[in-house]
């Protein structure tokens, strides 16, 4: 019997921007709609192909922010980097009406799963918050319970992504906690020193390991390795310890 052609994964598809927000003076939401989307799960990305008019192309993986919602869009969270070749075309070009090249959902190790029983520990550095955020928002969406504890490093209270929203789930959404971490500039009621990730912060904000969370860490790749290494050096479970490297060096 002939069957239908089904668009796969990887499968290249033609989205349309919907709408546009800025999160931040240098980062910016597209709400993509993508015809056929097979749907996700939270901490997948998509790869992202641009082509110019001279046929050159240029293509970057993007984490999904947004829970699975069955209404066919998905939102990218894309942070500029001012010599960079494709994240200020996306953060400061491109507009709504335009379309994009994607393919996806991309990636099944670093999912988090609503089934999951484990309390959660999400640990995330600059734009490596955008899965972990996806996951707190499958969190919202399917009613779970599991405790979840961001801990969150950013440069600068102004470069907080999903600041507003952050503050409404922790408030309505029971069991979330969420703990800043500053490396340039902390906010002045804080009173305390920009600092880096480190022992301190993971150990009084993350959980115990006889907890047995499951952690997430995405980020910049050293960001990733010092986080992952000093989870193992407290006594985590390296099987419990997912990992996603966004690429960069701070
Ligand atoms: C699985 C995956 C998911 C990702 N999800 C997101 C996401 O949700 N949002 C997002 O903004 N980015 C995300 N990234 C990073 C993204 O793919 C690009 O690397 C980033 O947008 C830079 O691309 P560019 O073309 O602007 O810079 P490039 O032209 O590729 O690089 C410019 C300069 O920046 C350095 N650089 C490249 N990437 C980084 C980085 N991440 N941090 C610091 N320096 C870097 C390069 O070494 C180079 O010096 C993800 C990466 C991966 C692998």
């Amino acid at each position: 019997m002939a069957r239908a052609a089904v668009p796969g994964r990887l499968t290249w598809r033609v989205a349309t921007v919907g709408a546009a927000r800025r999160e931040t003076p240098s980062a910016r939401t597209l709400v993509l709609d993508v015809p056929d989307w097979p749907g996700h799960l939270a901490g997948q990305h998509v790869d992202v192909r641009l082509t110019a008019p001279d046929g050159y192309r240029a293509q970057r993986s993007y984490s999904i922010a947004s829970a699975w919602t069955n209404n066919g869009r998905i939102e990218l969270t894309v942070q500029r980097l001012d010599d960079g070749e494709v994240s200020p075309y996306l953060t400061d070009t491109v507009e709504v009406g335009d379309q994009i090249e994607l393919r996806g959902p991309v990636g099944g190790w670093f999912v988090w799963r609503a089934e999951q029983p484990a309390p959660v520990l999400l640990v995330g550095g600059g734009s490596g918050i955008v899965p972990l955020m996806a996951m707190i928002r499958a969190r919202g969406t399917a009613g779970a319970k599991q405790p979840f504890r961001l801990i969150y490093s950013v440069r600068t209270p102004e470069d907080v992504l999903y600041g507003e929203e952050l503050r409404r789930r922790v408030r309505d959404d029971a069991g979330l906690d969420v703990h800043y971490v500053y490396t340039r500039k902390s906010p002045p009621e804080l009173a305390l020193p920009p600092k880096r990730i480190d022992v301190a912060a993971l150990n009084t904000y993350g959980w115990p390991p006889d907890f047995a969370p499951d952690c997430f860490i995405c980020g910049p790749t050293a960001f990733v390795e010092t986080a992952a290494d000093i989870l193992v050096a407290l006594g985590h479970d390296p099987r419990r310890i997912r990992t996603e490297r966004f690429g960069g060096t701070s």
